[in-house]
């Protein structure tokens, strides 16, 4: 079911996107996390592409 609301929508795309990928396992951590949750390696890059890219 589509998402009509674009506000909904884009609230929801900005959740999605707004987390920090570990460089070295790729888990997907929270926005204001320091090191990973997984191996708890501090090397994590910002996941924040542009909005409307579709997975
Ligand atoms: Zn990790």
């Amino acid at each position: 079911m589509p998402i009509t609301d674009p506000e909904k929508k884009q609230l929801a795309q900005k959740a999605r996107l707004h987390m920090k990928i570990c460089f070295y396992c790729g888990a997907r951590n929270s926005i204001d996390a320091t090191r990973c949750r997984k191996c708890h390696n501090s090397y994590l890059r910002l996941k924040n592409r542009t909005l409307g890219i579709k997975k």
